[in-house]
Formats: C-alpha cells, structure tokens, sequence
C-alpha cells in the first residue's frame, strides 16, 4: 500500500460517504468522530478492513476540540504514580510528533518553583527526571533546571518576591480538532468513509440479539437510514454511556463526566514568554499556553451531572481561573470584561467510588458486551493511537481479517516533512509564498501549524479580485474546507477548522459577514436557512461567552 497518498488526503462529500454506508456491509462502523474515532478509523483502514465512521455533530465538535490542545506525557499522573500511563503517553508523544511535525510541535514548557507551592526545586528535579527516563526523552529536549535569575528572566511577569527557580522540560502542543480531521482525511485516502451530522439512533440486531450494525439519522435532510456491519465500535466518548444503553449493557463501571474551562485572552494582555504550568491557590495546575494572537490557560477540573450536549462556560468557572492566573502574575490584573472567548469540554473519565474528579485515572478502557458492541472510554487525546490499536486489534480477532497496525508509519495529511527542522524553513517558504500572492505573510506560522504540506492548495484558491487580504485568505480557507473536509455549517469552519473564533476572535468578528455572504452562496442556501446558520453561529458565540466587566455573561 502506497501511504505517501495521505499527502493528497481529503474527505469525500458526506452525500457521497452517506449512499456508499447504505449500499454495502462494512467490516467494521465506529460511532463518534472524536480523536478516538478518528484514530480507530485509521487504525482499521491501515490493516486493510472496510471501515465507516458516523458523527451527530461535526468532527471533533465533542471533548477533541475542547482539550488543553497539548500532545503531553501527563506530569500530574506521576503524583498519581501511574507510571504505566505516563510512559505510554510519554512514548506517544514522540510517535505522534512524528507522523505530523507540522501539527504536533515541540514546546520548551516552563514550571515556576516558588515558595509555599506544591514542589520544590528537589521533588520537580526528580519527578522530571523520572518523567524524562519513561518518556524515553534525550538530548536538548531533556529537563533543564533553572536558579531564581533564570526563572525570572524567563517570565518576568512572576511575583519576585517568591520564586526560587524554575525548569524547563519537553512538551507538544497541537490542534486537537485538525489533529482529529487529518486522522479521518488519511483513513478516507485508504478506504475509509465517514460523514458528519449523521446520528447513531439505535443498534441493529439479529435474532440471537447480536449488534449487526447502526441506525442511523442524517441529521442535515432528517433521513434515516441503517448502515450493516460485523462490528460496531462506540467510541462516543461522553456519550459512550448514551450507546451502552442501546443495548443494555450499561452495567458495572460507568463514565463520569469532569468539567474543564480554558479562557482566551488577547497575546498582549497575558503575554507570556512560553507555555507555562503553574500552581493555582487551591493546588491544583494550571497552563497558560501563548497561540498566534492570544495566549489561553486552564483548566478546571470539576463533576458534571447534566446534559453533556449543554457544556458552558460558568461564572464560578471564570472567577476560579482569573483569580488563579492573577494570583500567580500580580502585575497582571486581567479582568472577566477582558476574555475574548472560552471552551467547556467534558473528560469522559472510567468513574472510581471515593475519588475526586482530578484524582480519577486518565486510562482508558474497552467494554466489549455480550451483543457484540465494543465500547472504548476514557484515555487521553496523547494515547489515542495506542488506544485505536488495542480497539481494532479486537475487530481484527472478532472478523478474522485485518493485518498488523501500520499507524506508527502512516504520515498523517499534509505532512511532507522529514523532521521538525524541515516545517521552520518550511514558513520560510510559505511566507514567500503568501507575499506573492498579495496575501498576509504573517500568517505564515499559523497556517503551517493547521494545514502544513496543504497550504499551497489554499493559497492557489485565493481570489484576487477580494480588496481585503485577510479576507481573501479566510475565504480560501473556507473554499478548501468545505471542498476537502465536509465543512456543512459555517461553525465547523470557524471552531474546528481553524480555531479562529478561540484565537483570533476580533479579526473573526470583521471577516464574519462576509464568510457568512459566501458561504451561503457557495452553499446554495435559502435566505431562510441562511439566517437560521447566522442565529446558530450567534447561538455558538454564546456559548463562548465574552464577559462584560462586570462580570455577566452577554451573548458575543
Ligand atoms: P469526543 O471527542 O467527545 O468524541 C466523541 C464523539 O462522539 C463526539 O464528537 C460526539 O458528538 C459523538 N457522538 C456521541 N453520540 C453519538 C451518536 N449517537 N452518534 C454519532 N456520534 C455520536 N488530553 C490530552 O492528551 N492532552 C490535553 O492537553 C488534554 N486536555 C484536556 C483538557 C480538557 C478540559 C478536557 C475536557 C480533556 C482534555 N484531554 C487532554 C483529554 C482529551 O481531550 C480526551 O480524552 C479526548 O478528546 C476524547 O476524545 P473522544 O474521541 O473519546 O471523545
């Protein structure tokens, strides 16, 4: 099998993924296009097995866009002394850098020591040792102790009164929902098909009450429909419970769904010089993580009983998170009226009796039920391959096809690059590129981090008759989305294609009247539907509350 093709990768249109789901059985169909989806998708297309994918919303629109965005070896697991976690995941992070350099980046993260906090100078000397020998880290990536000088010089924002150090240690940062689509673009290169907006209504099942496949809702023409296959793999991640019941298998352990809020603030009112992870008063750990024009940090950590569907960020959130971050940088003052954006996303956790939602484990766990159904929960965005490999090693034993794994060789889309040294002089090359062709250059890094070895195609799409450059290329994003990554609403394309309403949230607010014009347009849409998407997007926008400085949430 040629896997360069993943270079070339794209989404067929979800009409197109939807008629082949009818007309044929499939192998195996994954319900959930979250990164553990995406990954199992993958997983199952390298070993040659017929695979299918249905998501009820967009891809990656549950916990994998709402992740604190790091490929990361899980530092706090050590104090839970899971050191089987913190390996594998440590691992992962290498293999992972790998198949997409230009997506997952190496990232030098800082931890102030300070007085009074959790970990002196000797206990985060021994515990990043230890984290460096199972993550199996070496060279210049590996931790560097730093004395009070250089950790001041390395955040002047600290309060010098109480900082006694500092380290450095090697971490990676990503897009989890790009990471998420690049996954589903590579599966679709080697046969796989998916659409998003298409519901798992109901399992289909024989006479002996064995699951032989998924009913189905297109959620964008009300359609039902029912897709066959041997097996079906529930990695509906919060909702994982949701599908057990189906069957009713929902017995013994259960997910328990822990809160977590980041909040966005503009690059030059928290302008920190790295990514940072901090204490906050309670104890508990904070990032503050600098990205293109804004700089997010969280996150809570706290239990979540109601609709999984309905996950906001609350006023108690804001409160905990800006008295953390100002606690910790006293000259900094930032004020609730002063978040551009926010994100709320649940962490499916295996429930443990008698533990605190931080204290639970991040593993993840496969429930295989006595119709057949395997679910998988838990687990970590960093350890979704490992975790797509346990599922369908599963399938392969239950179908009797499928060969060996081939994810740890198969370059994800748009990666071209040999190693991490080739994407820098890569943004070289785009920024020559964007010059060229009246477009701008300073969106070099941020385009390379989205879409590496792609950019060239979206570039090629710009259309100079549009005055404004920065509309020129949003628009071009937008064509190439919607051609190559089934973008159906115009949040898809905001949110989970490019992050712009997190990081870029003002340029967004100029550029959003005419995205909406051409998207309507390029989509055919009525004057009725465009202004029900417009009323979604202003619904979205609330979601991500902007607050006023007194502190209520308004509608953005
Ligand atoms: P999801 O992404 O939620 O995907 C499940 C999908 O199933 C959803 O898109 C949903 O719409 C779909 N679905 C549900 N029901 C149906 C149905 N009936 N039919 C069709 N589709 C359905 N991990 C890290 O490694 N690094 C981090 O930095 C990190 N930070 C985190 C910070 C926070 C605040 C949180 C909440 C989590 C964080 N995690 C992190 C964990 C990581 O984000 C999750 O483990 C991972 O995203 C879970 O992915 P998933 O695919 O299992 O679930």
């Amino acid at each position: 099998m040629d896997y360069s093709a993943a270079a070339d990768a794209a989404l067929p249109a979800r009409e197109i993924c939807i008629e082949q789901m009818i007309a044929k059985p499939y192998d195996v169909c994954i319900i959930g296009g979250g990164i553990t989806g995406a990954g199992i998708a993958l997983d199952a297309a390298t070993r040659g097995l017929r695979v299918c994918l249905i998501e009820k919303g967009d891809y990656a629109s549950g916990t994998s866009s709402k992740s604190t965005k790091l490929i990361h070896g899980g530092l706090r697991y050590l104090k839970q002394l899971d050191v089987a976690l913190v390996r594998e995941v440590g691992r992962e992070r290498a293999a992972v850098h790998r198949l997409a350099p230009h997506l997952v980046q190496p990232e030098k993260m800082f931890i102030p020591i300070v007085e009074g906090g959790q970990m002196g100078k000797i206990t985060t000397n021994m515990a990043l040792w230890v984290y460096d020998k199972l993550a199996g880290v070496g060279g210049d990536d590996r931790r560097r102790m730093l004395d009070r000088e250089e950790a001041l010089a390395a955040e002047p924002m600290l309060d010098p009164t109480i900082v006694e150090g500092g380290a450095l240690y090697a971490e990676y940062r990503t897009d989890d929902a790009r990471l998420t689509i690049e996954n589903l673009k590579t599966a679709a290169v080697l046969g796989a098909v998916s659409a998003n907006y298409v519901e798992a209504m109901s399992l289909l099942t024989d006479e002996e009450d064995l699951v032989i496949g998924v009913r189905a809702c297109d959620r964008v023409t009300g359609v039902g429909f029912d897709v066959r296959a041997e097996v079906v793999v529930n990695a509906a991640g919060p909702w994982v419970d949701f599908i057990r019941e189906k069957d009713h298998s929902l017995e013994g352990k259960r997910i328990f769904h822990a809160k977590g809020v980041h909040l966005v603030v503009p690059r030059e009112r928290f302008p920190v010089r790295q990514s940072i992870y901090f204490d906050l008063p309670d104890g508990r750990m904070c990032f503050a993580i600098p990205r293109d024009r804004s700089t997010y940090f969280g996150t809570t950590d706290t239990p979540f009983e109601a609709d999984p569907n309905h996950v906001a960020t609350s006023q108690e959130d804001l409160d905990y998170l800006l008295e953390g971050v100002n606690a910790m940088f006293p000259t900094l003052e930032l004020r609730a009226g002063e978040i551009e954006s926010s994100w709320a996303g649940l962490r499916p956790l295996i429930y443990e009796p008698g533990k605190s939602a931080s204290e639970m484990s991040r593993r993840d766990e496969i429930f295989e039920s006595d119709s057949g159904l395997l679910s998988i929960a838990g687990g970590k965005l960093t350890g979704y391959r490992r975790m797509s490999e346990r599922i369908v090693d599963k399938v392969v034993e239950r179908t009797g096809r499928g060969g060996e794994s081939r994810t740890a060789t198969t370059a994800l889309g748009g990666n071209d690059f040999p190693s991490f040294s080739s994407v820098r002089s890569y943004r070289t090359t785009v920024g020559v590129l964007l010059r060229d062709a009246g477009l701008p250059e300073t969106r070099a890094d941020y385009l390379v981090h989205l879409y590496g070895a792609q950019v060239p195609e979206i570039v090629a799409l710009a259309d100079a008759s549009v005055p404004d450059p920065e509309l020129r290329l949003a628009l071009a994003e937008l064509e190439w989305s919607i051609v190559k990554e089934q973008v159906q609403r115009l949040d898809d394309f905001t949110i989970r294609r490019t992050g712009r309403l997190y990081f870029d949230r003002t340029q967004l607010d100029v550029l959003l009247p005419g995205l909406m014009a051409y998207f309507a347009a390029r989509k055919g849409l009525s004057e009725a539907t465009a202004n029900k998407q417009l009323a979604r997007l202003r619904e979205v926008s609330r979601e991500h509350y902007v607050f006023e400085a007194a502190g209520a949430p308004v509608a953005a």
